[in-house]
């Protein structure tokens, strides 16, 4: 059963009274729902499923072609997460604190009947009642056709990634000779339907797409859309990371400060991991993803769980707990949830912090991002 307390959370040092939740349990009360909580009070907010580890893109930094070639060992169909499996796990996630998942991979739309799965998800509720935030993190190559199937499944949003709006270099780094205007057409696709605005992913890596980062905010100035930078992280083992290509976000928003002046934004949340500027001329608002210059471990809420069902408390973790094993072998519900609450509550990941510190860290082969859901 789901832990309830009727204490005041200071005693983990955690959320406020006044952010807590509230489950009705029997005529006129409510009872205290505690969100999990690591050892360093972390609570359990987010759940990023990756649904699917094939990609049609070799994105140089993600799945590069000399190690996901022609002959790489994908996932066999009946080793993934059934869209039952992966239903069972969010609901048991969302009755204990959960708020919002993420479906991802690999490219998620390529995963056959996408929109049923949206749909059984966006049944849930929230323990008081609340509708669960629903995002998908996509390369758009498949959006056009499938966004308003989604949409109609249930969908709120949809963030879509674009590393540039140079066809060369866009080219370059997707490695399949993908062309820039199918993805911002797949874009006004998605927001006529209504999925907008829409979050536009830009991940920048020194040498490649550093020279599109002013071409991309003036393109999506003014659009409404929110594009976001993102430091290139050295997730998995195979794309080659140096710190040398990581441009900072510092760097992005000085580049972007001389040419359209921004100023900060509040967080629209604690623990966001993106953090928020805008326009000074009231242009809209982009965002900064710092996984690498300024760690965000403090506050990060998020679990990962894979294709074939293994949680994981960290992008960078090196092993995962196997779900999919307890669910196959014919668990209760209460027993995964105990599972689900060991795991969180033994949970002590920092990897970006000890990156920065340089720090030992974890040694051994971490796992690749396409697996685990970026
Ligand atoms: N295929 C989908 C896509 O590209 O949007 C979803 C999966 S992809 C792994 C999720 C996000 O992770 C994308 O925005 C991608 O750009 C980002 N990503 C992948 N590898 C990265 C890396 N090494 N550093 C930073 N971000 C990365
Ligand atoms: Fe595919 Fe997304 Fe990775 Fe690119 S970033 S290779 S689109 S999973
Ligand atoms: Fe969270 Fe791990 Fe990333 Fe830190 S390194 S923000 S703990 S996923």
């Amino acid at each position: 059963m789901v832990t309830t307390t009727t204490t005041s959370s200071s005693a983990t040092g955690s959320r406020s009274e006044s952010e807590s939740e509230f489950r009705p349990t029997g005529p006129g009360r409510k009872e205290r729902v505690s969100p999990l909580l690591d050892t360093r009070g972390r609570a359990l907010r987010d759940i990023r499923f990756s649904v699917t580890d094939r990609c049609n893109f070799r994105c140089v930094y993600c799945m590069p072609k000399e190690i996901f070639g022609r002959d790489y060992a994908f996932m066999p169909r009946e080793e993934l997460l059934s869209f039952e499996e992966i239903t069972r796990l969010a609901r048991i996630s969302v009755a204990n604190g959960v708020e919002k998942l993420r479906l991802t991979g690999g490219e998620p739309l390529l995963r056959k009947g996408l929109p049923e799965l949206v749909s059984m998800l966006s049944e849930l509720r929230t323990p008081d009642g609340r509708e669960v935030d629903i995002a998908v993190t996509t390369n758009g190559s498949a959006l056009g056709h499938l966004a308003a199937d989604l949409k109609q499944a249930g969908l709120k949003r949809v963030t879509v990634s674009l590393d540039s709006l140079n066809d060369e270099v866009f080219q370059s780094m997707n490695d399949v000779r993908f062309p820039v205007s199918k993805v911002l057409s797949a874009i006004d696709v998605a927001q006529e339907v209504g999925l907008g605005p829409i979050k536009i992913n830009m991940v920048v890596k020194r040498g490649l797409n550093d020279n599109d980062i002013v071409a991309m905010a003036e393109h999506f100035r003014g659009t409404g859309h929110i594009l976001r930078f993102i430091e290139f992280m050295d997730v998995g083992s195979t794309n080659g990371w140096e710190l040398r290509q990581v441009v900072s976000s510092a760097e992005v928003l000085a580049r972007i400060n001389e040419v359209f002046p921004i100023e900060p934004l509040e967080e629209n949340y604690s623990g966001e991991t993106s953090r928020r500027w805008k326009y000074k001329d009231g242009a809209g608002e982009i965002g900064v993803i710092s996984s690498v210059t300024q760690s965000f471990c403090h506050s990060c809420t998020r679990a990962r769980i894979s294709v074939d069902g293994k949680l994981y408390t960290c992008l960078f973790a090196t092993g995962g707990h196997d779900l999919r094993e307890m669910m196959r072998g014919g668990c209760s519900d209460e027993e995964l949830e105990a599972k689900l609450a060991w795991i969180w509550n033994s949970r002590t990941d920092r990897y970006s912090e000890l990156r920065m510190a340089n720090t030992p860290r974890q040694t051994g082969k971490r796992i690749e991002m396409s697996y685990i859901g970026g």
